[in-house]
């Protein structure tokens, strides 16, 4: 059913965090440890559609124990950034595109849609209520988690009829305060992560549920991220643990930058597809396609793959150092992180910075 325009209600805390006590977490904000002093609600029942938008003060929730979200997990998310931009205004990244991807994460899950433009509003008056926790310098931001899950209470399965959706915000430090660290990874042949049919493409709970156990089994081989691989043949490589992959073929100004395409199981990212152009920007060649552990480790080994990254909001870009699976080991390069990976890192953080200019419109003013 279709809503009519929703107004936001605005009660701001009588009782923020004191400055001190905020600029002590920002001074070290790590990643999602510290929240912002409020959070937006907006509420879904069948029948009257989305309603009750509130600004309001971050605090606990109180949930039934038959909650239906805890019993059979309707839950979805996705992950943003606002950036402090070098003259000193904020704007968000790319927001019009979580949104959109919420509303295909929500049709999944059987689950209704947000408008996309109150998705969108929802995200500028968090940022503009807690405007003094968007951190200033370098590559810090403010991380917005908006989030939707079941609130009807009942055992019964089928799709809720009343569901919750809340944005929280987080001040996020440099992903890597020491500098870029490339990661080792470990291709698990094991687990898979999502199947033909199943909800690889959604940004849901589930998907990260089933996904620890294969990022221990990494860590009990002495990786620090999970490669997965398709659920068919456990030979195509899809993804890295919560980010999208990406192959440098070649070197120098001929270097293509490839990314394994979209086959309905990989979690459709937006840096991924933002880099896809700032690639193109920077005169690489791009591709999707399809690459299996056999092609990454004998491009690998005769240099014609000469880097490799990871990509996603929290880190923007991650080099990626070396590989192991059951049955091989190799290093990527030298070892160290890659010049076109370190180019394309920087490119992107220029323009979510407003350090470089902004060809694709994808920066969204808050203030
Ligand atoms: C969120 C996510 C990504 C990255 O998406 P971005 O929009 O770039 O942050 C990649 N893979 C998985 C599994 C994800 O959940």
């Amino acid at each position: 059913m279709t809503t009519p325009d929703i107004t936001f209600d605005l009660k701001p805390s009588s009782r923020p965090l004191a400055d001190a006590e905020r600029e002590a977490a920002l001074a070290d904000p790590g990643f999602g440890r510290h929240f912002t002093d409020h959070m937006v609600t907006i509420r879904w029942t069948e029948g009257r559609g989305w309603h009750d938008a509130q600004l309001e003060p971050y605090a606990p929730l109180q949930l039934d124990p038959a909650n239906m979200t805890l019993h059979y997990g309707q839950a979805i998310f996705e992950g943003l950034k606002a950036f402090r931009q070098d003259d000193g205004s904020v704007a968000l990244f790319r927001p019009d595109a979580n949104a959109r991807r919420f509303q295909r994460s929500a049709r999944r899950l059987a689950m209704p849609e947000l408008p996309e433009q109150t998705f969108v509003e929802a995200c500028d008056l968090l940022v503009k209520q807690d405007l003094a926790w968007v951190p200033g310098v370098g590559e810090q931001s403010l991380y917005l988690r908006p989030f939707m899950f079941a609130t009807e209470v009942g055992l019964g399965v089928r799709p809720a009829n009343e569901y919750l959706f809340i944005v929280i915000a987080s001040p996020a430090g440099p992903y890597f305060p020491g500098g870029v660290k490339p990661v080792s990874v470990w291709l698990s042949e094991e687990y898979v992560r999502a199947a033909a049919g199943g909800t690889g493409e959604a940004k849901c709970a589930g998907n990260y549920a089933a996904s620890l156990v294969a990022q221990a089994e990494a860590a009990r081989h002495g990786c620090e991220q999970v490669v997965w691989l398709d659920a068919v043949e456990h030979r195509w490589v899809e993804e890295m643990g919560g980010m999208n992959l990406y192959f440098v073929r070649g070197t120098g100004a001929d270097a293509t930058i490839v990314t394994p395409e979209l086959t309905g199981t990989l979690l459709p990212g937006i840096t991924r597809d933002s880099l896809l152009s700032v690639a193109a920007d920077l005169g690489y060649g791009t591709a999707e396609v399809r690459l299996s552990t056999d092609d990454w480790k004998a491009g690998n080994a005769d240099g014609s793959i000469s880097e490799v990254f990871a990509c996603g909001t929290a880190a923007a870009i991650t080099p990626v150092g070396s590989v192991k699976s059951a049955r091989a080991q190799w290093t990527i390069g030298d070892g160290q992180p890659g010049e076109i990976t370190m180019r394309l890192r920087e490119a992107l953080l220029a323009i979510q910075t407003g350090r470089a200019a902004d060809p694709h419109g994808w920066l969204h003013r808050v203030v």
